[in-house]
């Protein structure tokens, strides 16, 4: 299946706060033990220190999306905030919100 950038951005955002409220479930330590899965185990061996850093990485990563989604209203999606060229479309295919071509990511 082939999916516009646009809705690549937006199921890569949906899964995100999937796993953000998940992560965040455990923080308050609600949840369904009968919908515990490996994800739900490994949270749970983990101290609600690691569970708040996975948190703020999710809350982060979200973020990025979401400027991803301004810049693609904006037109700017996909061009490199630094040389102005077409980042490839392999990378954004595996990094839907990246800002930089491959060659300035490498070099800055
Ligand atoms: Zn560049």
């Amino acid at each position: 299946m082939t999916m516009s950038p646009r809705a690549r951005l937006e199921s890569v955002a949906e899964e995100l706060k999937a796993r953000q409220a998940r992560v965040e479930g455990h923080l308050r330590q609600v949840g369904e033990p009968a919908l515990r899965d490996a994800d739900d185990r490994f949270l749970l061996q983990q101290s609600d220190e690691v569970i708040q850093a996975i948190a703020l990485r999710l809350g982060a990563e979200i973020e990025e999306i979401n400027q991803a989604l301004r810049r693609f209203d904006e037109g700017r999606y996909g061009v490199c905030e630094f040389c102005a060229r077409p980042i490839g479309a392999a990378r954004l295919s595996t990094l839907p919100a990246a800002t930089r071509c491959a060659r300035c990511a490498r070099l800055i």
